[in-house]
């Protein structure tokens, strides 16, 4: 799947994500992404960037490899 499939199937499943809280700061993402280990929503690796994504649920973790990160952002933007 690339990075707008992936994307497109986040925000119509956002149940794929781990809810976040919703007063997320950047302390909250460093711990996430160094003291947790989590799967890469894109391609399973394990992740190393953490971003919180809004969704009609309310926020949800979006964990990514580097590579994917890199993708979804291109894809986003
Ligand atoms: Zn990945």
């Amino acid at each position: 799947m690339n990075a707008t499939g992936l994307l497109y199937l986040l925000r119509d499943e956002p149940t794929l994500m781990d809810p976040a809280p919703p007063d997320v700061d950047a302390q909250a993402m460093d711990r996430r992404r160094d003291d947790e280990t989590h799967p890469c929503l894109g391609c399973g690796n394990p992740a190393q960037c953490a971003v919180v994504a809004d969704t009609k649920l309310g926020p949800r973790w979006l964990d990514l490899c580097h590579g994917c990160f890199q993708e979804v952002r291109v894809a986003n933007s």
